[in-house]
């Protein structure tokens, strides 16, 4: 692996949905979310904030049995 520092480290985000703490890179280039289907905005309205990768997955997945 390559240790090379990136231009800018992802952001700390706390998941709405888990509460788990990962990194968004919404304040880089590219955020790793950008890379999944778009959710549906009427799903998640407001300040429902960012979901880590796992919980984005399953939200992307299946988006019909939220809970
Ligand atoms: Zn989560």
């Amino acid at each position: 692996m390559n240790d090379a520092p990136r231009e800018d480290a992802p952001t700390p985000t706390r998941c709405t949905r888990c509460g788990r703490t990962f990194g968004c890179g919404a304040r880089m280039d590219a955020c790793w979310c950008q890379q999944l289907p778009p959710l549906d905005p009427a799903r998640f309205v407001g300040d429902a904030g960012c979901y880590c990768p796992d919980c984005l997955a399953l939200l992307v997945a299946g988006q019909h049995t939220v809970r």
